[in-house]
């Protein structure tokens, strides 16, 4: 079972209201109260065999949903910081952005874009271990979009939640305030653990 992670340090960041924030981290919760809830219902039905296959079938999609809310939010929060921490010259991260992306512009601009696109979800820094390459993904909601065997380093919620209390439907401007939030020391650890690339 799950426990949720407390994420209380970021109270205080530069574009993030504390409303917004506790309000964020109270629907976090929420999704490692429900991720348990339906581990133990589907543990207990597998013991007592007493499952209709509608009930297994609708718990067992659900689960996927309610767990990558959980981890989602995980790595979000994970990746932000107070003010952020900048690129240190030289990472991993950068050289493998640049390489994918061609600049860090490009890859920024690409990223943005992703965001900003219509609809509930997020937009994700995603490393593809076979073709060694980064790319940015959108996630539908929380479920629908991954690729399959990658490893998400840099994550951005772009559901209403993220943003409207304290920009509106100015999701551009939410999008910058993240932006200059991000601790890239996490994004290039992520990647350094997955890609096993040391420096
Ligand atoms: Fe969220």
């Amino acid at each position: 079972m799950y426990s949720a992670k407390n994420f209380e340090h970021l109270l205080g960041t530069e574009g993030f209201s504390d409303t917004l924030l506790k309000n964020h981290f109270t629907l976090y919760e929420g999704y490692v109260k429900n991720t348990n809830m339906f581990l133990e219902r589907l543990q207990t039905l597998a013991k007592e065999e007493k499952a209709t296959p509608g009930e297994f079938a609708e718990l067992k999609r659900r689960l996927g949903w309610e767990w990558n809310g959980m981890r989602l939010h995980e790595l979000y929060f994970g990746n932000m910081e107070n003010g952020g921490i900048e690129l240190g010259k030289g990472e991993q991260i950068e050289e493998k952005i640049i390489a994918s992306f061609g600049s860090m512009e490009a890859w920024e601009k690409e990223f943005k874009a992703t965001g900003a696109m219509r609809g509930i979800g997020w937009a994700i820094l995603t490393y593809d271990h076979e073709a060694d390459i980064l790319m940015n993904v959108w996630i539908n909601e929380h479920d629908v979009g991954h690729l399959a065997g990658t490893t998400p380093l840099l994550i951005m919620d772009v559901f209403e939640h993220a943003f409207m209390t304290d920009y509106g439907i100015k999701r551009a401007d939410y999008i910058e305030a993240f932006m200059n939030a991000i601790d890239w020391s996490v994004v290039n650890e992520r990647l350094v653990k997955a890609c096993d690339c040391k420096a």
